[in-house]
């Protein structure tokens, strides 16, 4: 049999968080949509999230176990970083999953897969996979965008050239102008050395890597592609926007965790909006607020006078005291505002017609998401690289308004943001002429996304060079 015909099989390795897990899922489902073997490997506690997100997709999942916490030190049944909620627990979370190595390993003589795609988080994976021979792919899920801007700073280090945590400086060698400051810069004081050592030694792996998988299309940040893959020298495929291998309403709904609201309630309250004016607020799968910022927000979106359906990560059983007088039956009850607590079925509510705006913490799903859906965005980062997606959704493609925010969540000098700039920038991406601008932007973005993962697009195209590539190595 020749080459061409052999079946290729491929393995996931997710780490173990929602926002890694749900697009590594997605970028599963797109190898089986095209025929290829596919095999998932988790821990157990994180099979519900992963069976709901691969749907009807054929894709098999391989358990292997999480080290115990007498290992680890970790609370018992904390299996996802997204229950290791203090800054000490994630770095404990990530110093475990290494123990997650010998397991893997084991599976992967079982199961003889052609390729490991694990994710950055693993940088120990590349040698595994050398063990068997076998090319190991990286996915971050990330875009080229904030990839470039990592590397030029990781590599040419602006920040040590500015006296004060707020002075401006540019990125050096990018493309573009990108200004950015030493107090938006991805990294925990604290664990400094710890988390810094981490990435040093993900992007080692990386470069050792047989490539990288991005999560983007090719047509949304060009002058990104080129340089990462030309003047990064570093080997890419672009696949994305792999959220869009979620096709019709059910496999929206299904997608990450069981959601807080029932999906056809959800839709209805939708339905019954003109198009284009709801503002949809969600800021990812782990960040809270505090009260005050909650009431701020709910301010600000009273006073822009905009229909909103706000994703609150407050359990449902907690009151909500944080609410303005009289809110509840003014907007709420009015059928103006729907507050989700807990997970929502994010993209499902995207893609719906009445949506027509989306405030976000700017994590890249997100930022994609948001691009697929057609909408101009507020951007209101918190922390990681997304202060570098926030600077592409306003400065790069220009659809998008920042909501002011300047540092890290958590750092001194980062007050809750008052309902004037939430009301301002709301406003600012709803209506008007400068928000039908950014949303025909947004339109035709989304409609060269869509058309870049279908039969002959740039992402299907790029997805026919990674698998002849990988069938070329396998024998
Ligand atoms: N998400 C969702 N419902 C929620 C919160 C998040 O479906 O209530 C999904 C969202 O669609 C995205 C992912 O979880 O795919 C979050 O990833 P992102 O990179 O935006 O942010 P993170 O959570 O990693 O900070």
């Amino acid at each position: 049999m020749g080459n061409e015909n052999r079946e290729l099989h491929v393995l996931f390795f997710p780490f173990p968080a929602n926002g890694h897990i749900i697009p590594s899922i997605d970028l599963a489902r797109v190898f089986a949509s095209r025929g290829i073997k596919t095999t998932v490997v988790t821990t157990p506690l994180n099979v519900p999230l992963i069976s709901r997100t691969i749907g009807k997709a054929n894709i098999k999942i391989k358990t292997i176990k999480f080290p115990s916490h007498e290992e680890t030190g970790l609370p018992e049944g904390c299996e996802n970083s997204d229950s290791a909620l203090s800054s000490d627990l994630i770095m404990t979370f990530l110093k475990a999953t290494v123990l997650l190595r010998d397991p893997l390993e084991n599976l992967m003589q079982q199961e003889h897969p052609d390729c490991v795609i694990a994710d950055m988080f693993y940088p120990w994976a590349t040698d595994s996979a050398a063990k068997f021979g076998i090319p190991r792919v990286v996915f971050h899920g990330m875009g080229f965008f904030p990839t470039c801007v990592s590397a030029c700073v990781r590599t040419y280090k602006p920040q040590d050239n500015v006296s004060s945590w707020s002075e401006p400086f540019a990125v050096p060698e990018l493309p573009g102008e990108i200004t950015i400051t030493k107090m938006q810069l991805p990294q925990t004081p604290k664990h400094d050395e710890v988390f810094t050592k981490l990435l040093d030694e993900v992007n080692a792996s990386e470069l050792k890597s047989h490539g990288v998988i991005a999560n983007s299309f090719y047509e949304l940040e060009p002058v990104y592609a080129d340089f990462y893959r030309k003047e990064l020298g570093r080997r890419a495929w672009h696949l994305g926007p792999v959220c869009l291998s979620n096709r019709d309403a059910e496999e929206k709904a299904c997608r990450g965790r069981e959601a807080a609201i029932d999906e056809h309630e959800c839709l209805k309250w939708l339905d019954s909006k003109e198009p284009n004016s709801v503002v949809y607020l969600c800021f990812g799968s782990m960040t809270a607020f505090s009260d005050a910022q909650l009431k701020e927000i709910a301010l600000g979106l009273e006073a822009s006078g905009q229909n909103f359906i706000w994703v609150v990560k407050k359990g449902l059983n907690e009151k909500l005291e944080w609410l303005p007088e009289g809110f509840e039956e003014r907007i709420l009850g009015q059928g103006k505002g729907l507050i989700i607590r807990g997970w929502a079925p994010q993209v499902m509510i995207l893609d719906h017609e009445s949506v027509g705006g989306f405030v976000t913490h700017c994590g890249w799903n997100s930022v994609l998401e948001g691009v697929c859906a057609g909408v101009p965005m507020v951007t209101w980062p918190m922390y990681a690289e997304q202060f570098y997606n926030a600077k592409f959704l306003t400065d790069i493609v220009k659809i998008g308004v920042s909501v002011g925010v300047q540092t890290w969540i958590g750092m001194m000098g980062r007050d809750p943001v008052k309902k004037e700039p939430v009301e301002k920038a709301v406003r600012r991406i709803m209506v008007g002429e400068e928000a039908e601008e950014m949303r025909n932007r947004a339109k035709e973005l989304a409609r060269m996304a869509k058309r870049a993962v279908e039969e002959g697009g740039s992402s299907y195209n790029d997805f026919n060079s990674l698998i002849e590539d990988l069938r070329s190595r396998a024998c």
